[in-house]
């Protein structure tokens, strides 16, 4: 195979051998690629600073027999900002994780790659990073086609009634009106947000502000979608969650 070049944002890396690491990217052509960056654990590489999680950059890579080899990388744009807030990259670190989770490799999507990194330059640009991390949950869930159907019953098949409640039933991986299902419920109307925001165009989320109450709700409910997709513990969400508590222990 012929070497390539790749924008690719950083979704997570780790180490490989004394000098190495491979870093996992999310490519705009080619989806998710794991490649090897010779010494770039060692001082003054060239290759370090594009192995940066969280940041995106330009590459040329070598196909290997067993993994891609990283020849060459050119930074495009660094987060610095969402970087260097605790509570910004907590859950930037969060949405990478679920990328990574939610995907396998060489599957490109470019709806995906423009969604990664849109919800990135949200959040360096002062949008609000609890809102532009459920707008990435939804949307990530509609682009691939996890997202439950907000409009009827997953059991009875009914349309929901406006005014009423909503369950989350694990066993069907969706919605159920409060005739079929048990347990907690949700307003109907927090349907609503869920596909607006899944609808969403990045530019308009600017303008869109989530009532305190509902917040919390698309919060439960979209940790309950996750997470009955996922096998995988979300060690990440844990992490937001310590961040949040610690800003409101400070009192900001
Ligand atoms: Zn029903």
């Amino acid at each position: 195979m012929l070497p390539y070049s790749a924008d690719g944002f950083v979704l997570r890396r780790y180490d490989l051998r004394e000098a190495d690491r491979i870093v996992v990217l999310y490519t705009r052509d080619r989806g998710k690629v794991s490649a090897v960056a010779k010494g770039a654990k060692r001082l003054h590489s060239k290759l370090a600073a594009a192995c940066e999680p969280l940041t995106l950059n330009r590459y040329s890579i070598s196909p290997g027999r067993n993994l891609d080899v990283i020849s060459q990388a050119e930074s495009r744009f660094t987060f610095h900002y969402v970087r260097a807030d605790l509570e910004r990259l907590a859950y930037a670190i969060y949405r990478a994780d679920l990328a990574d989770l939610f995907t396998d490799e060489h599957m490109p999507d470019e709806a995906l790659f423009a969604h990664i990194t849109g919800c990135m330059y949200l959040s360096e640009y002062g949008c609000d990073s609890e809102t532009v991390t459920r707008y990435f949950e939804t949307r990530l869930l509609r682009i691939l086609g996890y997202l439950p159907d907000t409009e009827r019953c997953c059991v009875c098949g009914k349309e929901f009634a406006e005014g009423g409640k909503v369950v989350f039933l694990p066993s069907s991986g969706g919605f159920a009106c409060s005739d079929c299902g048990g347990g907690d419920a949700f307003p109907v109307s927090l349907l609503s947000y869920i596909r607006g925001l899944a609808d969403l165009g990045p530019k308009k989320l600017i303008d869109i502000t989530i009532p305190d109450g509902a917040k919390r709700d698309l919060e439960q409910v979209m940790r309950l979608c996750i997470e009955n997709q996922l096998t995988n513990r979300l060690k990440s969400k844990e992490f937001v969650d310590i961040v949040k508590r610690l800003r409101r222990g400070v009192g900001e």
